[in-house]
C-alpha cells in the first residue's frame, strides 16, 4: 500500500531557535518527553487558512502538554502578504513562510500540512474566495489531510457561522474543514482517493473561539459557555524548563517575514473550544473523553503499553541508553502487529527514540551544496554510537542503489567516518518547491501528483539510510543527505542538497521599463553548476521589439562562475509590452528557468527554480523632476522601480533627515509601513513638515492604524482605518477630472486603472480635514464608495500626499497606469512653478 509522505515529517524532538538547519541533538529530559508521547495515541488536527493563524498555545500544550500527535492544516502558504525582512513576495514568500511554519513546528511540536489553495490576496467574503480557489479541489485536499492524518479532534481556528466578519479564506477554512469532517468518512466523496487511503471518521470538531470573537472580553464573559469546554494551556514543563505560553511565544517568533516576535507569559491561562461536530465529551476536562489514547486502541497493544509504562517508570536520565533493550521489546512488539496507521507512525517514533539513547549519529556529508543529474558527488558517512549499547553497522544503502558493505562494531564512541561516492542518475528531479514547478491559476497550485499533496516541502530524492542492528534487531534510518561548512562567524552551517540545472540563466530586474523609445543594454547572467560549460544564449522577446546580437556564445569553465552578456534591447515607438526570455544552449539541451535563492539564518536555505522570463514594458509617460529621496518602510521595490522610469532615487537613513538633505530632492517619498516599522521617524516628523511647508513634495504610502511611531501622520488630521478595495479590477471613479495629479504631465484615465493586480490598495485614511481633496473613488463588490485612496493637501508652498494605492505591488508588474500615476504625484506643485518662472521671464 502506498504510504504517505506524512510519517517522515514527525516532530518528535523539539529544536529551539537558530538551529533552524541543524540536526536534532535531544537532551536527556527530551528524550523522556518523546518517551512519555510514545504511549499517547491520540491526534488533533487544528485547521485554518495562513501561516500566522495557528493559536501556537493550544498547538503547543496539544503537542506538549497532552502529548497527543498535533498538526496544523494552513490552507494557503501566505504568499499574499508582505514580507517585513526582504525583498520576496507571491509565491517567494509562499516559500519562506511555508518555511516558518515548519519553524514554529519545530518548536512546538506540532506538524505541518497544506493544501493546494494559493493565497491570492485579501477577501472579504467566503463567496468571493471559493470562488477564486477552487473549491472542489480545497475541499479534496481537506479531505485527504483528514485521510491521512486520521484526526480523532478537528479544531477550527474560525466560525464558519460568520461570512464577512473576517478574511474570506478565515471563513471559508472552517466552512470546508466542517464539510470534510463528513466527506472523509464517506466512500462516495473523492473515492479515487481511497486508492492509498481509508477513510476516517474524526470523533469531534471545535471551534477555537476567544473573546476577540465576541468583540470584548466583557461580552465573551456575558456569553452562553454551555457548548464551550475550557483548555488551561499555563503547563509549565520542567523537563524543557518553559511554560507551555513561553514554547507558544518562541514558536509565534517563527514568523519573522510578518514581524510577529512574541513574548512568552508564565501562569495558568486558557483556550475555549466550543464543540461543533460530533458528541460532546462527557468529561469537561478531557477534550479525548471516550477515544481510547492507551495502546489498548490497537488489536493486541495492551502488552506494547506496559513495556513502555516499564521504560517510563524506569528511565535514568544520567543513563538513557540503559532504556534501550525495553524499547527494543516494545519495538518488536509493534512489528508484530497488523498493519495499520498507528502501527507504522509509532515504529517510526520508537526507532528515533532508540537512536536517541544511544546518542546515535549518523550523517551523510556531500563535497558541496548543488549537484546536477548526470553526476557523481563524494559523500562523507559519519556513524557514531555514543552509548554501552552493543551495536552493528551492516551497510549503507544510497538512493542510486549502491550497498556500501560494513558489517562492523558500532563501539562506544568511536567514529566511524568514511566517503563514498553517489550518482546523480540523469532522471533526478530539480530540487524545486513542488507546488511551484507547474504553473497554476490565480486560486490555485496545480499539483499533479496526488501523493506531494499537502506535503510541506519537496521530500529529498537524495538519500543515504544506515542498516544497523541494535540489541539484536535490525533498524534502518534514512538521512537526507545534507552539506555542511564551517563559518569563521556562524560556526557550522548546514544547507541542504540540491539538485540544479547545469546552467541557470537570469536578467537582473523582472520588469524593465522602457520610459520612451532608446535603447537599453540588457545584463544576462548564466551560471553554471558543474565544470566546463559551452554553449549559447538566445534572447526570446515579443513581435515588435527588437534584440542585438541575435546569439551569444559561453564557455564557463568552473562550477559556480558566472558568465555576463550584454544584449541591447530596442522597444516598438507606442505602448508594448511582452516577455524577455534568456534561452541558454548546451549540447542538445536548452535551460530557460532561472534559479532563486533564499537565505535567512532563521529557515534553511532555499533554492526555487521559477520561470526565466522579464517583463519588457514600452511606457508612454512624462515625468518632472528628476531626484527623488527615499525613506524606506518595511521594504518595496518602490526606488529601483523609479529609477527604471529615469529618476536618480537616494534613500535617505532617518538619522539623514534634515533641512540640508531634504533640499536636494524634488520630492521624498515614504516606503510601506515606515511609520509602523521605522521607530527613528518618530522624531523627524517636524523636519518632513518643514521641508513640504517650506515648497517640497512629500508621498507617503501605506500605512496600518496600529502600532503608528508617530500621533500625527499628516500635517493635518488624517485618520487611517482598515478600508481596502482587494478587486484589482473595481472601477475607479476620477472625482476631480481637472486636479492636477490627473492631468499633469500625463493625462490619466480610467484607462490606467486596467491591468492591476491583485487588488487596488489597502488600508486608506477614512476621515481627513477640509484641506485634504480626495481625486480617487473606488470600492469592492456590495460595499460604499471609498474615497481616501489618494489623498492631496497643499501645505505652506508645498503638497502632501497619502496614498494607500499598492503601488508597491502594481510597480514589480510593470503595470504602465501605475507610473504614469506615481510620475504626476512626484510632479505635483511643479506645473504651478513652471507657470510662475514663465511669469518671470
Ligand atoms: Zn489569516
Amino acid at each position: 500500500m502506498f504510504k504517505p509522505y506524512f510519517f517522515l515529517l514527525i516532530v518528535l524532538f523539539y529544536c529551539f531557535p537558530t538551529q533552524a538547519q541543524h540536526p536534532t541533538k535531544p537532551t536527556s529530559s527530551e528524550i523522556y518527553q518523546a518517551i512519555e508521547k510514545l504511549s499517547f495515541l491520540g491526534s488533533v488536527l487544528y485547521v485554518a487558512a495562513h501561516p500566522d493563524d495557528e493559536n501556537t498555545r493550544l498547538i503547543s500544550h496539544m503537542a506538549n502538554g497532552v502529548k497527543s500527535r498535533t498538526a496544523y492544516l494552513s490552507l494557503t502558504r501566505g504568499d499574499g502578504g508582505q514580507n517585513l525582512i526582504g525583498p520576496e513576495l507571491k509565491e517567494l514568500l509562499g516559500v519562506i513562510r511555508t518555511q516558518e511554519l515548519l519553524a514554529a513546528r519545530r518548536i512546538d511540536g506540532g506538524e505541518q500540512l497544506f493544501t493546494r489553495a494559493d493565497d491570492f490576496g485579501y477577501s472579504k467574503h467566503p463567496d468571493e474566495t471559493l470562488a477564486i480557489w477552487n473549491e472542489n479541489e480545497v475541499l479534496s485536499d481537506v479531505v485527504w489531510a483528514i485521510r491521512n492524518f486520521q484526526p480523532d479532534i478537528i479544531i477550527n481556528r474560525f466560525d464558519h457561522r460568520s461570512p464577512g466578519t473576517t478574511h474570506g479564506h478565515h471563513t471559508s477554512s472552517a466552512l470546508l474543514s466542517l464539510k470534510a469532517f463528513d466527506y472523509a468518512a464517506d466512500k462516495s466523496k473523492f473515492p479515487n482517493q481511497l486508492k492509498s487511503v481509508d477513510v476516517w471518521q474524526a470523533k469531534r470538531e471545535f471551534f477555537n473561539t476567544s473573546w476577540w470573537f465576541y468583540g470584548s472580553k466583557e461580552k465573551f464573559d456575558a456569553a452562553d459557555k454551555t457548548n464551550q469546554y475550557a483548555v488551561e494551556v499555563g503547563d509549565f514543563y520542567p523537563a524543557l524548563g518553559l511554560s507551555n505560553p513561553e514554547i507558544a511565544a518562541l514558536s509565534r517568533s517563527a514568523h519573522k517575514s510578518q514581524g510577529f516576535g512574541n513574548t512568552g507569559t508564565r501562569g495558568s491561562d486558557f483556550e475555549y473550544l466550543e464543540l461543533i461536530k460530533g458528541d460532546a465529551p462527557k468529561d469537561i476536562n478531557n477534550i479525548f473523553e471516550g477515544i481510547d489514547t492507551s495502546w489498548n486502541r490497537v488489536k493486541n497493544g495492551q502488552r506494547i503499553g506496559e513495556v513502555l509504562k516499564e521504560v517510563q517508570d524506569n528511565y535514568d536520565f544520567k543513563n538513557p541508553s540503559a532504556s534501550i533493550p525495553k524499547l527494543v521489546e516494545a519495538y518488536k512488539l509493534v512489528q508484530k502487529l497488523e498493519n495499520s496507521h498507528w502501527k507504522t507512525l509509532k515504529s517510526e517514533d520508537l526507532k528515533n527514540v532508540i537512536a536517541a539513547c544511544a546518542g546515535l549519529f549518523l550523517e551523510a556529508v556531500a563535497e558541496s551544496n548543488l549537484a546536477t543529474p548526470n553526476s557523481k558527488v563524494t559523500l562523507e558517512l559519519e556513524a557514531i554510537n555514543r552509548s554501552p549499547q552493543n551495536m552493528r553497522l551492516n551497510a549503507i544503502s544510497l538512493s542510486d542503489g549502491t550497498t556500501i558493505e560494513k558489517n562492523t562494531d558500532l563501539k562506544f564512541n568511536h567514529s566511524h567516518r568514511f566517503e563514498s561516492q553517489i550518482n546523480i542518475p540523469s532522471t533526478t528531479s530539480y530540487s524545486t518547491p513542488y507546488w511551484l514547478e507547474t504553473k497554476g491559476t490565480l486560486g490555485m497550485y496545480k499539483v499533479d501528483d496526488q501523493s506531494l499533496i499537502g506535503l510541506p516541502k519537496t521530500p529529498k530524492e537524495s538519500t543515504a539510510t544506515f542498516h544497523v542492528s541494535i540489541a539484536g534487531e535490525p533498524l534502518s534510518y534514512t538521512k537526507p543527505i545534507v552539506y555542511k561548512t564551517n563559518d569563521p562567524v556562524k560556526g557550522e552551517v548546514y544547507k541542504p542538497f540540491e539538485i540544479v540545472p547545469v546552467v541557470a540563466a537570469h536578467i537582473a530586474e523582472p520588469v524593465i521599463i522602457f520610459a520612451d523609445d532608446q535603447q537599453k543594454d540588457i545584463q544576462v547572467i548564466v551560471k553554471a553548476n558543474r565544470n566546463t560549460i559551452e554553449g549559447y544564449v538566445q534572447l526570446a522577446h515579443p513581435q515588435g521589439w527588437q534584440v542585438y546580437p541575435e546569439k551569444q556564445n559561453i564557455t564557463i569553465t568552473n562550477k559556480g562562475e558566472e558568465q555576463s552578456l550584454i544584449f541591447t534591447v530596442i522597444p516598438p515607438k507606442n505602448q508594448s509590452e511582452g516577455l524577455l526570455t534568456p534561452m541558454v544552449h548546451v549540447g542538445d539541451e536548452v535551460f530557460n528557468k532561472k534559479l532563486v535563492e533564499i537565505n535567512y539564518d532563521h529557515i534553511p536555505f532555499q533554492m526555487v527554480l521559477l520561470p526565466n522570463a522579464s517583463k519588457v514594458v514600452r511606457l508612454d509617460i512624462k515625468k518632472k523632476g528628476e531626484n527623488i529621496g527615499y525613506i524606506e518602510g518595511a521594504g518595496d521595490v518602490v526606488p529601483e522601480s523609479l529609477r527604471q522610469i529615469g529618476y536618480n532615487v537616494a534613500i535617505i537613513k532617518p538619522d539623514d533627515i534634515n533641512a540640508e538633505t531634504l533640499s536636494r530632492f524634488d520630492a521624498i517619498v515614504v516606503g510601506i509601513r515606515a511609520y509602523n516599522t521605522v521607530d527613528a521617524l518618530k522624531f523627524k516628523q517636524q523636519q518632513l513638515f518643514d521641508f513640504v511647508e517650506q515648497g517640497g513634495n512629500l508621498i507617503v504610502q501605506y500605512n496600518t492604524n496600529g502600532g503608528l511611531v508617530v500621533d500625527q501622520l499628516a500635517p493635518y488630521p488624517l485618520k487611517l482605518s482598515r478600508d481596502r478595495v482587494t478587486d484589482e479590477n473595481s472601477e475607479v471613479v476620477l472625482l476631480n477630472t481637472t486636479n492636477e495629479l490627473l492631468n499633469y504631465p500625463n493625462k490619466i484615465t480610467t484607462k490606467d486603472f486596467e491591468g492591476w493586480v491583485q487588488e487596488r490598495g489597502l488600508y486608506f485614511p477614512n476621515q481627513w480635514s477640509k484641506e485634504f481633496t480626495p481625486v480617487l473613488s473606488m470600492h469592492d463588490k456590495n460595499e460604499s464608495p471609498k474615497e481616501g485612496s489618494l489623498l492631496v493637501a497643499k501645505y505652506g508652498k508645498g503638497h502632501y500626499i497619502y496614498t494607500g494605492l499598492s503601488f508597491f505591488r502594481e510597480f514589480p508588474e510593470g503595470v504602465a497606469g501605475a507610473y504614469r500615476l506615481f510620475a504626476n504625484m512626484l510632479s505635483v506643485g511643479k506645473e504651478s512653478l513652471k507657470t510662475s518662472q514663465q511669469l518671470k521671464n
